[in-house]
């Protein structure tokens, strides 16, 4: 399906008319492939769906994750700008470069490994066997991305999916599900094997959630929806919120450093989990760093404009912060110019204290702090303090192997990246597989088609073992 700009702006009209109260059968909103009016509808579909799609082969599944690929990768403009007009959030160029990862580097059925025991009593065998239908709820920040990333590994492991899609976003999120059936309607795969709501709330979450049907739950989003999901009594994969350091030390090629963290922290406007969020410089080398920093297309703001900002973007309650929503995601030429700087700058920079807020909060703007520290100790405590404890991610710019070692470490992270822009940690640049559903929280890591598995031992005594 190909949309030119005035169908996007018609989609995006739909949804600001559904926000403003019209339920979802009532406004002129399109209909999508797997998306229904209400969660118990979705429910019956997808199970039904998921009966059918249990007698597929390995092979057959494959058939429909190439057909998801290859969709993903001709509409990925579409995708791209269809969330950014509906969310008013990140950068069209760099979503098209994440839709194309997804495509790309999200594994397959490839990604199931069975093992195999043989012995004097003969062969034991352990398969990667499907939860069933899994229920899972996505985020504002990459709403396509997470869909289609989650579809085609939890499709890979022989499950079905319902989304419950974030309001904010549900548009996008709806494309993508509708995306996922017609490549799945194409390469001959069940209807609805992929569901979802036309307004998702709390109300469809929590029925989603306590049906009877999910039988695996996955929470991508912030501290709230992970907390609620981990209590839901049901198995699930919790990928919670970051706040990632950078460290910066003295043995660094300061300027690839410079431009590394340029491009990673301001990649989709600073939208990313894993992106860089705080950094923490050497004294000796900081304004070298941030000299390349200007000269990689950042902005330097002091003194008054900091606190101008601080203003702006973020909300402070009895000596609390927390975003200001409305500028999460937005260009960093908007908040420039709202201190009166006229500029095209991908990120803005400021020297601030390590407790200024835009250190300790996870803002995903395009604002990065940059904290001089007298040594490498007092970075990696400064930076392990910052990153609060969520275990996401962490970069280091770094020549010395025993730092490199050594903040990894102390930051326990999932993902940790030394020497180059953090998306290197998801396949962008870096080597290994994507995936949008980091699971720290719970354990699973990188997510992939044999996180949304479960083991079956198939015990065979006294045969099938041939030596
Ligand atoms: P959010 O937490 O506001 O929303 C995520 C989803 O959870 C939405 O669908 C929302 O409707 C739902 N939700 C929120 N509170 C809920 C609750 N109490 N019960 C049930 N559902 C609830 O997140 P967002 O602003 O859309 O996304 C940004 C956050 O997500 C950031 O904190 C970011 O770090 C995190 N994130 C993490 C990953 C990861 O892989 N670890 C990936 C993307 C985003």
């Amino acid at each position: 399906m190909k949309m030119d700009e005035k169908q996007i702006s018609e989609i995006v009209k739909n949804v600001l008319s559904k926000m403003s109260g019209e339920s979802g059968a009532n406004a002129e909103s399109k209909r999508y492939k797997g998306v229904f009016d209400t969660m118990s509808e979705a429910l019956e579909a997808v199970n039904k769906a998921y009966k059918q799609y249990r007698s597929y082969s390995i092979e057959q599944r494959e058939k429909i994750i190439s057909k998801i690929r290859e969709l993903i990768l001709a509409e990925a403009e579409q995708l791209a700008k269809l969330g950014v007009s509906e969310t008013g959030m990140g950068r069209v160029s760099d979503k098209i470069i994440k839709h194309q990862l997804v495509a790309r580097k999200t594994p397959g059925t490839e990604d199931l490994s069975p093992s195999v025991m043989t012995g004097d009593n003969g062969l034991t065998l352990i398969e990667m066997a499907p939860y069933g239908v899994i229920g899972s709820i996505t985020p504002s920040t990459n709403p396509s991305e997470t869909v289609l990333c989650n579809s085609i590994g939890m499709l890979a492991g022989g499950n079905a999916v319902v989304f419950n899609p974030h309001p904010h976003a549900c548009e996008t999120a709806n494309y993508a599900v509708d995306l996922v059936n017609r490549a799945i309607e194409a390469a001959g795969g069940p209807e609805n094997l992929v569901v979802s709501v036309y307004k998702p709330t709390m109300d469809t979450s929590n029925e989603m959630m306590k049906s009877p049907i999910v039988r695996m739950l996955v929470a991508t989003g912030g501290p709230g929806v992970v907390r609620t999901l981990l209590s839901s009594g049901k198995k699930a994969i919790g990928a919670g919120a970051g706040n990632p350091p950078v460290i910066v030390d003295e043995t660094a090629d300061i300027r690839k450093a410079a431009k590394d963290i340029v491009a990673g922290a301001s990649f989709d406007n600073n939208l990313p989990c894993i992106a860089e969020k705080e950094c923490f410089a050497i004294d000796s080398i900081a304004d070298e760093l941030i000299a390349g920093m200007q000269e990689a297309g950042a902005y330097l703001i002091k003194d008054a404009q900091i606190d101008a900002l601080v203003k702006l973007c973020l909300v402070e309650k009895e000596g609390k912060y927390s975003i200001n929503k409305k500028w999460v995601g937005k260009d960093a030429s908007k908040f420039l110019k709202e201190l009166g700087i006229k500029s095209d700058a991908r990120l803005i920079i400021c020297e601030t204290e390590a407790s200024h807020p835009f250190v300790q909060v996870e803002m995903m703007m395009p604002i990065l702090a940059v904290v001089r520290v007298p040594n490498i100790d007092d970075a990696i405590e400064k930076a392990v303090a910052a990153e609060h404890g969520n275990r996401h991610s962490a970069h280091i710019h770094s020549k010395n192997i025993d730092t490199l070692t050594r903040f990894a470490r102390e930051v326990e992270t999932t993902i940790f990246v030394k020497n180059a822009p953090s998306y290197a940690g998801i396949g962008a640049g870096g080597e290994g597989y994507t995936t949008f559903t980091i699971a720290g929280p719970t354990g699973e890591g990188l997510t992939a088609a044999h996180s949304f598995t479960r083991q079956r031992r198939c015990v065979m005594v006294d045969g099938l073992h041939i030596v």
